[in-house]
C-alpha cells in the first residue's frame, strides 16, 4: 500500500513538472485532476505477477556438475486414473539433466509392487529403484504387526530398496473407521516393522506432518494463505489433529526406539522452517538423515542458515525432488528438465532472487530464493554419495 501512494504522488510530481515545461498552468491543472480521478485500481493477490526488475546473473544449469540420484519421486501409480508414463520417455529427461538414479517412492506393495519392478528396476538397472509401503488398511486387524514385518521382508526379497511412510500415518490413518483414533505415528504396532526394516537394510523414507503454516489457522497471517485457500483439505488446523510438534516428538520417539533403522526425514525432516531443530535431530539421532524434496522455496528464503547448515551435515543431507510425472496441481513437483535445472541451480550457483518453482507464480508462499553455491565435495555428497551410502548400492 505503501508503496502505491508513494508511486502516485511521484506521478503527479511529475505531471506537474511536466506541464510546467509546457508552460501551460491550466494544461497542468488537467492532467493533475486526471491522475486523481483515478486511483489505483485493487488488483486480486492471485493476478499479481510482479516481473523482477533485478539486473543480477542469470545462471542456467543444463546438467548437474555430478550424476545425480533423486531419492524422493513416484513414479509408478498405483490404483491410477492415468497409466504411468513410460520408463522410456522419462530416461530421455534423466539423460539431459545428468539424473543417473529415480528412486520411485511409492512403488506399491505386492502384485503392484511386482509389477513397477518388473516394468521399472528390472527393465533398467540402475536407473530405477522402487520402495514398497506399508499396509495401512490393514493395521487394525489381528496379528497385523507380526504380518506386515514379514512383508517387509517379501518387499525386499521382490526387489524393493526401502520403505516409504507417508503422512497417512499421524494425520489420517484411525482406528475403527473415518470417525476412530487417529494412529500415532509411535504406536507400537509398528515396532516389528521398524525393526525388520533395519534388519534387512532397508532405509525408511518418512513423512510426516506438513508445513508448519498447514496446522494454522487459513487466514490473512497464514504465509501459505493462497495455497491453504485453493486446497483447504491440506489444512490440519483444529479438529482433533495434534499439534506439529506432537507429531514430530511421536516420530523422534521412533528414532530413539529403532537405533538400528536408518530414516530419512523427507522434506527437509518435516520442519525445512526451522533448520535450527533440523540439526538438533540430526545431533541426536545418528540414524537419521534428511532429503530435500519440495523444500528448495524454504531452504532458499534463508540462503545463509541454509549454506551453513549443508556444511555441516554435509552427509547427512540426500537430493530430491518429490516428482510427480504428468500435470499435477502442485507445480513444484512436475517432473521435467525445468524443475531438476531450478534445483541445479539453487544448490549450484549464487544467483539471486529467483523461483523455486516452474510456474507463473510461487505455488508454496510469495516469495523468492538465492543459490546456495555449494563446494564440489558439498555437491557430490548430496547428489549422490550420501544416497549410495544409505541405499547400500554402488550406482555411479
Ligand atoms: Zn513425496
Amino acid at each position: 500500500m505503501n508503496e502505491t501512494v508513494t508511486q502516485s504522488t511521484r506521478r503527479q510530481w511529475l505531471a506537474t513538472a511536466a506541464a510546467g515545461l509546457a508552460g501551460s498552468a491550466v494544461a497542468g491543472r488537467a492532467e493533475i485532476a486526471s491522475a486523481q480521478a483515478q486511483p489505483p485500481s485493487p488488483l486480486p493477490l492471485t493476478e499479481f505477477e510482479p516481473k523482477s526488475m533485478l539486473h543480477v546473473p542469470m545462471t542456467t544449469v543444463r546438467g548437474a556438475r555430478f550424476p545425480v540420484i533423486d531419492f524422493h519421486t513416484h513414479i509408478s501409480r498405483r490404483r491410477a486414473t492415468r497409466p504411468p508414463v513410460p520408463p522410456a520417455e522419462l530416461l530421455k529427461t534423466m539423460d539431459a539433466v545428468n539424473l543417473r538414479t529415480m528412486v520411485n517412492l511409492t512403488g506399491g506393495l505386492g502384485e503392484d509392487l511386482s509389477a513397477t519392478i518388473a516394468g521399472f528396476d528390472r527393465a533398467f538397472p540402475r536407473r530405477f529403484l522402487s520402495m514398497t509401503e506399508p499396509a495401512w488398511t490393514r493395521a487394525a486387524e489381528a496379528g497385523y504387526a507380526r504380518w506386515q514385518a514379514d512383508e517387509i521382508a517379501k518387499a525386499k526379497a521382490a526387489g524393493a530398496v526401502g520403505v516409504k511412510v507417508l503422512k497417512t500415518l499421524g494425520l489420517y490413518l484411525r482406528d475403527g473407521g473415518p470417525t476412530g483414533k487417529l494412529v500415532s505415528v509411535d504406536d507400537p504396532r509398528f515396532d516389528p516393522m521398524w525393526e525388520a526394516c533395519g534388519r534387512l537394510g532397508m532405509p525408511v523414507a518418512i513423512h510426516v506432518g506438513d508445513p508448519e503454516a498447514f496446522f494454522l489457522p487459513i487466514d490473512r497471517f497464514n504465509e501459505r494463505f493462497e495455497e491453504l485457500n485453493a486446497h483447504p483439505d491440506w489444512s490440519f488446523h483444529g479438529k482433533d489433529f495434534p499439534s506439529f510438534k506432537e507429531i514430530l516428538e511421536a516420530r523422534d520417539r521412533v528414532f530413539a526406539k529403532h537405533p538400528n533403522t536408518t530414516f530419512v526425514g523427507l522434506h527437509v525432516g518435516h520442519w525445512a522452517e526451522n533448520l535450527q531443530a533440523v540439526g538438533e535431530t540430526l545431533d541426536r539421532f545418528r540414524n537419521v538423515h534428511v532429503e530435500i524434496g519440495a523444500r528448495i522455496g524454504e531452504l532458499g528464503r534463508q540462503p545463509r542458515t541454509a549454506a551453513k547448515f549443508f556444511d555441516r551435515y554435509q552427509d547427512r543431507i540426500l537430493f530430491g525432488t518429490d516428482a510427480i510425472p504428468l500435470g499435477v496441481e502442485t507445480p513444484q513437483q512436475v517432473f521435467g528438465e525445468e524443475l531438476y535445472r531450478i534445483y541445479y541451480r539453487f544448490l549450484e550457483t549464487e544467483d539471486e532472487h529467483f523461483d523455486y518453482a516452474p510456474a507463473k507464480r510461487p505455488p508454496q508462499g510469495r516469495w523468492k530464493i538465492y543459490g546456495l553455491g555449494l563446494r564440489d565435495g558439498i555437491l557430490r555428497k548430496v547428489y549422490n554419495g550420501n544416497a549410495q551410502r544409505v541405499l547400500g548400492l554402488k550406482l555411479i
